[in-house]
């Protein structure tokens, strides 16, 4: 080897700026830097972005149709989802199966479900505002990749961690927000509907029957 080619392995720039990003969060992830949703995965299993890759069983990167028009984006995995490495797979999970059903839409067929972080916080914790933006350029990804036309953000976390705080759930839940080319609703979260049980006009289950409907006129609508 010529003493230049020698030389040349101590360079900097032979590390590829791409292989840097889950060393640290300042490392930029810019659009189109994956091809596909298994390589993002693969980089989401070796983060530590954030502290909260130190703890992981798995990364919940997401689930469902890589092309769905709808993609529901929720806060961050629990226990279940860091066992399995899939998300919304537990009490809340089967409830958002349930509502999806209730208006025939089908997880693995129109919908792609993921989260703002892809480690579990601990104890359930919300993530932080640092923990969401180290983690939000992976989710920047999987919407290029999956290019929904409707965004569900179930919770306030998953609404602040996407598009910024917007108010009350109790406020904005139901109503259609533009962001970037597509239309978001912010809806409850199932846990709390775990949480609320009650069907009565205006209570928590009643108002996500009425949003679920409107999510399947205007799925409806932007289909036809
Ligand atoms: S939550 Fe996101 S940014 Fe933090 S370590 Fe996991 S994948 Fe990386």
């Amino acid at each position: 080897m010529s003493s230049e080619n020698q030389l040349s392995l101590f360079d900097n720039s032979n590390f590829q700026q791409k292989d840097l990003i889950p060393t640290d969060a300042k490392i930029p992830i810019p659009s189109g830097t994956y091809p596909s949703m298994t390589e993002l995965a693969q980089h989401c299993n070796d983060c530590h972005r954030c502290g909260l890759g130190e703890n992981r069983t798995h990364a919940v990167v997401g689930r469902g149709n890589l092309k769905a028009l709808i993609m529901i984006v929720g806060e961050a995995p629990g226990q279940n989802e860091d066992e399995t490495g899939l998300p919304f797979v537990g009490r809340s999970g089967q409830l958002l199966e349930k509502i999806l059903a209730s208006v025939e839409l089908d997880t693995e067929k129109d919908v792609y479900i993921s989260n703002i972080n892809k480690c579990r916080p601990p104890n359930n914790r919300a993530p932080s505002t640092k923990e969401m933006a180290a983690c939000k350029p992976y989710l920047f990804e999987q919407l290029r990749i999956v290019d929904p036309k409707i965004i569900l953000l179930t919770g306030a976390t998953a609404v602040k961690g996407l598009i910024g705080d917007k108010g009350a759930m109790g406020t904005i839940r139901g109503k259609w927000i533009e962001w970037e080319g597509r239309l978001c609703m912010p809806i409850f979260h199932p846990s709390y509907l775990l949480r609320n049980p009650s069907r009565e006009v205006g209570a928590p289950k009643w108002l996500m029957w009425q949003d679920i409907q409107a999510v399947r006129a205007k799925f409806d609508e932007i289909r036809h």
